[in-house]
């Protein structure tokens, strides 16, 4: 069978003068998720991408790639036929056919003025055909226009048609890394590996940050999960970067220094201002959390507010205004749902305050913070920091050490900071 795969893009078609630019970067995405697959293409035809597929085992695999690959509304898993009514007819029969529906339509989408017929004619003209053969075989299948079991779509181009009755769903989107980077904050849970993707999907190139602590005699460290979840990631962007921000000195000094309602908050926003020196190595353009608004008690809008005074990047927070469940049903989608099922120790909840603060101002938060250092936090959490580097090549996804030149040289910068002193180390139970 000649197979072909109808690549149709969306959003793309919105954009004026840069609609080349998203293309190309779309086109060199699908080569990149399809590089060690027997297939030809994609080749740019009448505002189609067309993909041929040598072999039909591979389909799914194919497909299953094509799903991460972002700037696809969908994937017509098409047949390609001679371009006249008469072999369409026949091919559209025998595709119907294995289809066996109770109700179908037919819907024909014509770019070849020299077709002989118009798209309403051949529309007609296939339904007739197709459901005289499939009575004739003794089914009692109807035509119903609106909402068909199945629908039998054509698509004729100069010189060539196509039918297909099979679409797959496409991850929609923008093609990956047309936007810029972003430095996400990723604490392993459900929802920030989310709000990565959600952003990854407007064109983003999202760096990683995660933060740790000691595990528990109970619970293992966070840093494999977050591993896991930038490696299931990785896919949809073709490379990552993780930095591992050791974050257990940070913490018991704020614990130490700072008023229990505020702890939380206290982290949290020194997770900002750590990842924002991350933002400054990486010439980024902004933070991205996985914050849900009144989801918890760091998460009112009051909170979110105190938190972001003094950050001087953009911070996304893509899920602020989806529910939990949405939150997890994309997850499942995206492959992170079962990682973050994995227990393991979450440095937030560690010396969790016996009834947080729910409205913060952020003078509130400023004083709170007012006895810390807090530079000599910054310095010492970049001090400890470690990267890994994550590429897609060839269906794997192959991870090193990372060596982020710019990270050191603006450590080293901060050591050479006039008044730049080191935070003194905390004693346990602080
Ligand atoms: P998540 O499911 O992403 O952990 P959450 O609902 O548990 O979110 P919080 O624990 O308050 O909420 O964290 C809010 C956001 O702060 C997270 O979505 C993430 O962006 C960031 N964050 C929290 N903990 C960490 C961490 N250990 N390392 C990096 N970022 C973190
Ligand atoms: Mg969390």
């Amino acid at each position: 069978m000649n197979r072909v795969l109808i690549l149709h893009y969306h959003e793309i078609w919105l954009k004026g003068g840069n609609k080349n630019y998203f293309l190309s970067r779309l086109i060199a995405a699908v080569k990149v998720a399809l590089a060690d697959l027997p297939v030809s293409g994609p080749q740019f035809t009448s505002e189609r991408l067309l993909l041929k597929v040598q072999k039909e085992e591979i389909l799914p695999l194919i497909l299953e790639r094509l799903r991460r690959t972002f700037g696809l509304a969908y994937v017509a898993v098409a047949r390609e036929v001679a371009s006249d009514p008469e072999a369409l007819g026949v091919a559209a029969c025998e595709m119907m056919a294995e289809k066996n529906p109770r109700t179908f339509a037919v819907r024909a989408k014509i770019a070849d003025p020299e077709f002989a017929m118009n798209s309403m004619e051949l529309e007609r003209a296939l339904g007739r055909q197709i459901l005289d053969h499939l009575r004739g075989q003794g089914s009692d299948v109807k035509v119903k226009l609106r909402e068909p079991e199945v629908t039998c779509w054509v698509e004729s181009i100069p010189g060539r048609a196509f039918l297909y009755a099979d679409r797959v769903e496409g991850a929609g989107g923008l093609p990956a890394v047309t936007g810029g980077r972003l430095v996400a904050l990723l604490s392993g849970g459900f929802d920030s590996g989310v709000a990565a993707y959600k952003m990854m999907r407007r064109g983003a190139h999202v760096t990683f940050v995660h933060f740790f602590g000691p595990p528990s005699a109970s619970r293992g460290s966070s840093r494999p999960v977050a591993e896991e979840i930038v490696r299931t990631l990785t896919p949809y962007q073709f490379t990552s970067r993780l930095y591992l921000v050791p974050f257990d000195g940070v913490q018991r000094q704020i614990v130490a220094a700072t008023q229990e309602s505020f702890r939380v908050l206290l982290y949290r926003r020194m997770m900002a201002r750590l990842a924002r020196e991350i933002v400054r190595a990486e010439r980024a353009l902004g933070l991205v959390t996985g914050d849900s608004v009144s989801q918890v008690a760091s998460q009112t809008l009051h909170n979110l507010a105190a938190l972001d005074r003094g950050i001087d990047v953009p911070i996304y927070r893509p899920l602020a205004g989806d529910d939990k469940t949405e939150i997890l049903k994309l997850a499942r989608a995206i492959g992170t749902y079962q990682i973050s099922c994995e227990p393991f120790e979450d440095c937030c909840p560690r010396f969790m305050p016996r009834s947080p603060a729910i409205f913060t101002r952020p003078e509130q938060l400023d004083r709170a913070e007012s006895g810390l250092d807090i530079e000599a936090l910054v310095t010492l959490g970049l001090e400890g920091a470690s990267a890994l580097d994550f590429k897609f090549e060839n269906g794997e996804v192959a991870v090193h050490d990372a060596a982020p030149q710019r990270l050191q040289k603006l450590l080293a910068r901060r050591k050479d900071l006039p008044g730049t002193v080191r935070a003194r180390p905390a004693t346990a139970g602080e």
